[in-house]
């Protein structure tokens, strides 16, 4: 069983991360947290215990030395440093430039074409990856025209540009320095594949300057998606360790990851999923290699059938025939197929001839857990690896999203509403200044006019709600002819009638004017000419009789 294969050493990492890590900001346990490992794994457990313990030789972790090249970050910053301290790199480029502004527009298009053969990007990739179509150019005194294609090595351009220019003894000596510099980019490292926890806690915490959603100590959005691939039993986590230890507290260490992918890998086929932080075609192949013989050794399975994968369909081994529709899915887990850089296809190696007969979807999450308490109940959300009891966050009363208490306000009923609702869906009184839900409120506009029907328009500017169990004499305060300044219009829309309330501007008392925020120039600037009958005539009211019958009807609620 992988558990017992856990050492106390281990057992006390993992007990540690989750202690110091699984928490996010707003999560304020209000559970005691479950130390017992063996509750807390017993999903990985049972999960990992055929298929993948055994792929790896019934071992969490199989390790081997490999090498492997830079990142293409890492060579970028070689060939940076090249062209400030190299002088065959300062001379090349000071040549280059130089030929090129005399003989191409500045800053058109096809100059920022030519400069790009020199940057540290194409110069780390060896490809010119600058234009994603062809294009051609003329050099000097050359009659045919020079094609690029996307992907050409950049010195096989550079050698024609150098002839044209006349430096081609500089440019062999810079071809020589470039290849020097890419010749270095091989290292040696160590290659895992694992199943330990720790390693899908740890998939993208490291101290190797790179992170993604995943990561527990920001923390991510998606942390719940490494509970999924741990309790999974489909996939594994590949990565080159670096020989530097992760240490994320105090006497407290982990493999620190340079790279990392996951693969997903069961009896009938392994895809590697994304590489991180960036995509490598060499370690995406020692990866499958590796997988490729340990399924032969452990398990008698041959993976000999290659197919590439495009986040949707299968095709051969050339990309060229579409054999199958087929998606990947995930529960919490945020699904990176498809998302290679450059539309590259994923390499998928398969012990069946005949794709056409899977099932279309393949789901690769195994199941959420709290990891405070262990329980499967669901968790807050993607970005959390605990269950609501246990992050202690609170529901509004209202719409019943999930925010933390801080942001909860508590109104006259005694709900606790979050702080969108308290804006939307919530105003304060002006009687007893304390918020109620708007439905048990009326909302009276302020109108420019004096006692009229007003253009909708006009009067949505400025409005108050007034709770409406209020008894007729509170109006007084605000309004010159207390209850009686209020005034009903309703207005016809396609989908039927709305009625509006609404009081005059010059029906402001002192108070009146402060409810509505006005002061007095600001009351004076309010007002606007016309009468009744003028702004009558310009709207589309519906009968008077109608209104009257609202009006009624508030009248039977204030009383
Ligand atoms: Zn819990
Ligand atoms: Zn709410």
């Amino acid at each position: 069983m992988p558990f017992n294969c856990l050492t106390d050493n281990d057992k006390e990492l993992i007990n540690k991360y989750i202690g110091k890590f699984a928490l996010s900001y707003s999560e304020n346990p209000t559970t005691r947290r479950c130390e017992d490992m063996s509750y807390i794994l017993r999903l990985w457990d049972y999960a990992k215990k055929d298929h993948l313990f055994k792929l790896l030789g019934n071992k969490l972790i199989a390790e081997k030395p490999i090498s492997f090249t830079k990142s293409p970050n890492e060579l970028q910053d070689d060939i940076y440093e090249a062209f400030v301290e190299n002088d065959i790199f300062k001379r090349f480029a000071n040549t280059y430039n130089e030929f090129i502004n005399q003989n191409f527009v500045m800053y058109s298009n096809i100059w920022h074409n030519m400069n790009q053969f020199i940057s540290a990007e194409t110069l780390a990739q060896n490809s010119y990856r600058y234009c994603w179509k062809s294009f051609t150019f003329v050099l000097p005194g050359v009659d045919k025209p020079i094609k690029v294609n996307p992907g050409v090595k950049p010195m096989k351009i550079l050698a024609k540009v150098a002839e044209a220019g006349g430096f081609t003894e500089l440019f062999e000596k810079f071809r020589i320095a470039h290849s020097m510099i890419l010749n270095q980019k091989c290292l040696d490292g160590t290659l895992c594949l694992s199943i330990h926890p720790l390693d899908y806690m740890t998939m993208s915490d490291n101290d190797m300057d790179w992170d993604s959603c995943m990561n527990w100590r920001e923390p991510g959005e998606y942390r719940q998606g490494t509970v999924e691939m741990m309790n999974s039993d489909v996939v594994l986590v590949a990565y080159l360790k670096s020989s530097r230890p992760f240490v994320f507290s105090p006497m407290y260490a982990w493999n620190n990851k340079r790279w990392r992918t996951l693969v997903v890998v069961n009896d009938t086929f392994t895809v590697n999923v994304k590489g991180y932080p960036y995509h490598s075609d060499d370690l995406n192949d020692e990866v499958q290699k590796w997988i490729v013989e340990l399924a032969k050794e452990n398990l008698g399975i041959d993976y000999e059938y290659e197919y590439v994968y495009d986040g949707e369909s299968l095709f051969d081994k050339e990309a060229i025939e579409r054999l199958t529709k087929f998606y990947f899915d995930t529960g919490r887990m945020y699904n990176d197929f498809g998302h290679l850089k450059d539309n590259m296809g994923h390499v998928l190696l398969s012990a069946d001839d005949d794709p056409t007969q899977w099932p279309v979807q393949f789901y690769y999450s195994g199941p959420s857990e709290c990891m405070w308490c262990g329980c499967e109940d669901e968790c807050v959300d993607e970005g959390s690896v605990l269950c609501e009891d246990c992050a202690n966050v609170v529901k509004c009363d209202y719409c019943e999203s999930k925010t933390d208490p801080e942001y909860l306000h508590e109104i006259a009923n005694g709900d606790m509403v979050c702080s969108d609702c308290l804006e939307n869906n919530c105003s304060k009184d002006p009687v007893t200044e304390e918020y109620h839900y708007n439905n048990i409120m009326d909302e009276i506009f302020l109108s420019p006019y004096e006692r009229g029907l007003i253009p909708y328009h006009m009067w949505q500017k400025l409005s108050v709600r007034f709770l409406r169990s209020h008894p007729r004499e509170v109006y007084d305060k605000f309004f010159k002819d207390g209850f009686d300044s209020i005034h009903y219009t309703a207005v016809k829309y396609s989908w039927g009638n709305d009625v509006y309330s609404y009081v005059s501007v010059h029906d402001l008392t002192e108070e009146g004017a402060e409810i509505f925020g006005l002061n007095n120039y600001e009351v004076e600037d309010y007002k606007l000419d016309g009468t009744v009958e003028e702004v009558y005539d310009h709207y589309d009211v519906e009968d008077y009789y109608l209104q009257h019958e609202k009006r009624d009807r508030r009248l039977k609620y204030a009383d």
